[in-house]
């Protein structure tokens, strides 16, 4: 098979299998065809990459920041220079278009292991002087062994996302992506060693829920970090809470967008796409409904239907087409669940709703006008190329309308009215917002929910805090005085 890797998992610097794990065939999401099979890791192999990434974190953690910085570094020029051959692998592990998978994921990932490279040498504690000349000063030190768990709609990015902040501060790391995109995890564990990570640094196994919950769930593990759905993240949440374990939650949303009447339409229109279509609508920040203000909202619709059908759907691997499959079959039936569901609540159909009569994933780019705040399709989290859009009158009225829901993911608002844009960002119960532009998400800036949609923040200099702990020490200067 085209795709085979060299076996499931990456253990201590090299490839290990053992085919006694329960198969994973990985699918084409554009032809139905398995392109590769894996094993779920036993419970040996979780042992062993535990063991190994237990072994590797001291002396890992010994390394000056410099050192460690360096390996990221060169990781992520390592990356670069094979952008061409891992955005062929992620396209056929997702099915997302090679003309997305090129700028917005292994470049991703690159920008992750470099910026957080570049920050591992200024990485420190700090001084606090006390009364009578007395001083505590903090070190910033690693939490240890790390595990990452991903979804399958971003498996670079989301393997660079939590390893390289996690690596930088010292950490080591066991990665599990989704069973139903195992590819590319494999890729980064071997450019890591490549650039010289050390055997054990980074390791990627393989599996089910299973084997995510045994990781969790391990002594030696003091972090976990998480993107899933929001049932998962509580169960993840839950399990390490049995060990006092830190954790990261990447969870998903419902996110809202705001188009008042004096937006740029164009803008808007185009903010919409990338917010509910970009990925087939795999996003877990999209700003799924769209509020769209009275008077814009004819020239709204029509302009999102007239660039919607230029949209090229096809062949992920054409550059020239800018829409693909979802990523499996399952995802196909749960998203077509939904537009039975809005179809039969009452939402006008106004774009699209039907699957594409050929092999593969296919779902044309939907669009439901008329939505109501109480339609399932207004309530739940589809993931997938299903847009709402819904309309208002004022803007107290779409403020309490938006925040009406239990996820805070994203939230975005369109108009040239700069206070009122602002204000409603203030408003937004929600961990990223945006102002005349949608789904940006650049490593320099934090990226995260509120509410059920997450904890804590990935990329940013805030990630070091999530991924790093101070160790406080008081010094002395003076006799020490006790009561008796
Ligand atoms: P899931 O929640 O189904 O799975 C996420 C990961 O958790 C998978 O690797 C899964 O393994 C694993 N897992 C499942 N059960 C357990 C368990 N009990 N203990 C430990 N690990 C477990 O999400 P999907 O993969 O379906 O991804 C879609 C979801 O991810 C959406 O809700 C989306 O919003 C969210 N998401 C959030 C992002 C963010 O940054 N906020 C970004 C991208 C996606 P397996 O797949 O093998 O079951």
């Amino acid at each position: 098979m085209k795709f085979q890797p060299k076996a499931s998992h990456f253990i201590d610097g090299e490839y290990v299998e053992d085919t006694a794990g329960a198969p994973i065939d990985v699918v084409y999401p554009a032809t139905g065809e398995i392109i590769a099979r894996l094993h779920s890791a036993t419970p040996a192999i979780v042992d062993r990459a535990l063991a190994a990434a237990k072994d590797a974190q001291k002396a890992w953690e010994a390394m000056t920041g410099t050192e460690r910085g360096r390996v990221l570094r060169r990781a992520a020029d390592i990356m670069r220079d094979r952008n061409h051959e891992l955005s062929v692998i992620e396209t056929h592990d997702t099915g997302k278009p090679i003309q997305e998978t090129t700028v917005a994921d292994a470049t991703s990932g690159a920008d992750a292991l470099e910026y957080f490279g570049g920050l591992a040498p200024s990485l420190t504690g700090e001084h606090i002087p006390l009364a009578g000349g007395d001083f505590a000063y903090t070190i910033r030190e690693a939490l240890g062994v790390c595990v990452g768990i991903g979804a399958w709609n971003y498996p670079t990015q989301i393997a660079c996302w939590k390893g390289a902040p996690a690596l930088a501060c010292g950490n080591t790391m066991v990665f599990k992506p989704s069973e139903t995109t195992p590819l590319s995890a494999l890729k980064v564990a071997e450019i890591l060693v490549e650039a010289g990570a050390p055997k054990g640094v980074y390791n990627v196994v393989q599996g089910y829920g299973d084997v995510g919950a045994a990781l969790v769930t391990d002594p030696r593990v003091a972090k976990v970090s998480l993107t899933g759905s929001v049932p998962t993240g509580r169960k993840v949440y839950a399990a390490a809470a049995g060990g006092m374990k830190h954790v990261t939650m990447e969870l998903g949303g419902k996110s809202p967008m705001i188009v008042f009447d004096d937006a740029d339409v164009e803008n808007a229109v185009s903010g919409a796409i990338l917010g509910n279509f970009y990925s087939s609508g795999q996003v877990c920040s999209n700003g799924t409904r769209v509020f769209v203000q009275e008077g814009i909202k004819e020239a709204f619709l029509t302009r999102l239907a007239e660039r919607l059908a230029k949209a090229r759907i096809g062949d992920p691997m054409d550059p020239e087409v800018s829409f693909g499959p979802v990523v499996s079959q399952g995802q196909m039936e749960i998203v077509k669940g939904y537009i039975a569901k809005a179809v039969a609540e009452g939402a006008r159909l106004v774009f699209g709703g039907r699957q594409l009569d050929r092999a593969g994933f296919y779902l044309e780019p939907t669009v439901f006008a008329d939505v109501t705040d109480d339609m399932t399709i207004a309530r739940e989290e589809i993931f997938g190329p299903v847009m709402s859009v819904l309309d208002f009158a004022s803007e107290e009225e779409v403020m309490a309308r938006a925040n009406a829901t239990e996820f805070g993911l994203a939230a975005g608002v369109f108009t040239r009215d700069l206070s009122r844009a602002h204000r409603v960002v203030r408003g937004f119960e929600a961990g990223t917002c945006y102002i005349n532009t949608y789904n940006l998400a650049p490593v320099e800036a934090p990226f995260g929910g509120s509410k059920m949609s997450g904890i804590g923040r990935e990329n940013s200099k805030l990630a070091i805090n999530h991924y790093s702990e101070l160790k406080t020490v008081y010094v002395s200067m003076n006799d020490v005085e006790a009561p008796y």
